[in-house]
């Protein structure tokens, strides 16, 4: 839709000046946000200032008037609301409805969704209906100042090696989502004000062709981008085995173990541990990466961490770049030395 429109000429562009502000439609399970609705709260602050447009978020649910308020602790100006008991889970039809819907009638410029297994459905779904597109998986967002207003969203492209930029320049809203972990949310203000718009549900239970009968709860399933602790390991393990010592370190400290493509690649531990462009994007008080050169493609994963502490023992690895903290020698003496020390306190 996008190539088609770039063609057309610039006298044919569309009156869209209705169509005003930034929308974050907020992610919620059993009553609890994402992660990646604030840190997108906090992105679309900038964005809004930019256009000198207000931020809104959605909330979609039932008993979740509490993520409401959270979202305007987080920075929106404005929320809407939309409980009912058919909006308990999680459903494509009844929430695109919705949204489809706040779109029509609060008609924001640009609506941005985490980039989840949720989001990319429900964005997915709500775009088809729409003559817009849809910027998956973004990395970077900002905005063309006025008069233009565009949105510029950028994501990685061609495996990875370069990051395209891509614009809706004829339609509105603008829509992409984005991927947890990349951006920062706000710090959270209890005593922000903003205003709360309740709006109805579209569809009534007995409209709705799926239901949802029961959740198999995955216990022990890791989650890198929540994690405030990663203990990451890389080729310099030598094998799968070194990823105990790892485990050790992260059990002490109450985190969990990541790892660089290379030790993943080769069979040592699984992709969900994987941090980087083709892995998670992580946002931790404290990164460990150990055996880790620093190579492009795993730094741009964890380079957001508060404090990264490099194990290696080639003192000119890239990775010392990006550490507040590096110790220069073999992983195999200073990681059990490190364990032994935090688990004597
Ligand atoms: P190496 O680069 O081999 O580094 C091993 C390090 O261990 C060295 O610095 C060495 O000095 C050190 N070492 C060895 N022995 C010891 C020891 N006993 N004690 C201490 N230090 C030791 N990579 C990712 O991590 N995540 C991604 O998501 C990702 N996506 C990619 C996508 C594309 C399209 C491409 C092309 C590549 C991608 N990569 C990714 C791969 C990336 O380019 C690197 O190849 C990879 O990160 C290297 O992993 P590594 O640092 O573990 O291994």
């Amino acid at each position: 839709a996008n190539e088609q429109a770039s063609e057309q000429s610039e006298a044919a562009m569309p009156d869209w000046s209705a169509y005003r502000g930034v929308l974050i439609v907020v992610e919620q399970r059993d009553g609890a946000a994402k992660k990646v609705s604030w840190q997108l709260l906090g992105e679309g602050k900038k964005l809004a200032a930019k256009l000198d447009a207000p931020l809104m978020a959605l909330v979609i649910g039932e008993d979740v008037a509490h993520l409401a308020e959270e979202a305007v602790h987080y920075g929106a100006d404005r929320v809407f609301l939309c409980e009912a008991p058919e909006l308990r889970t999680y459903r494509t039809r009844p929430y695109s409805r919705v949204v489809l819907k706040l779109i029509e009638e609060a008609k924001p410029e640009i609506v941005l969704f985490g980039a989840t297994a949720t989001g990319r459905d429900l964005a997915g779904a709500i775009a088809t209906h729409l003559p817009t597109g849809l910027t998956a998986d973004t990395t970077q967002l900002d905005v063309e100042p006025p008069p233009s207003r565009l949105l510029l969203a950028s994501r990685p492209a061609f495996s990875e090696k370069m990051m395209a930029t891509i614009l809706c320049k004829q339609y509105r809203p603008q829509m992409a989502t984005a991927r947890a972990g990349v951006f920062q949310a706000l710090p959270k203000d209890a005593a922000r004000e903003g205003e709360i718009v309740r709006i109805e549900a579209t569809m009534r239970e007995e409209e709705i062709a799926a239901q949802v009968l029961d959740f198999l709860r995955e216990t022990g399933k890791l989650n890198l981008e929540d994690a405030e602790i990663i203990v990451a390991g890389g080729r310099g393990l030598g094998g799968p085995d070194a990823f105990g010592l790892l485990t050790e370190l992260a059990d002490a400290l109450g985190g969990v173990v990541g790892a660089s493509r290379a030790a993943v690649d080769a069979g040592w531990i699984g992709h969900e541990h994987q941090v980087g462009q083709t892995g998670a994007t992580v946002r931790p008080k404290l990164y460990f990466a150990i055996g880790i050169s620093g190579a492009v493609q795993h730094t741009v994963g964890m380079s957001h961490a508060d404090v990264v502490v490099a194990i290696n023992k080639d003192e000119k690895a890239p990775i010392f770049q990006f550490a507040h903290y590096g110790i220069v020698g073999d992983l195999f003496k200073i990681v059990p030395a490190i364990a032994g020390e935090i688990k004597k306190r």
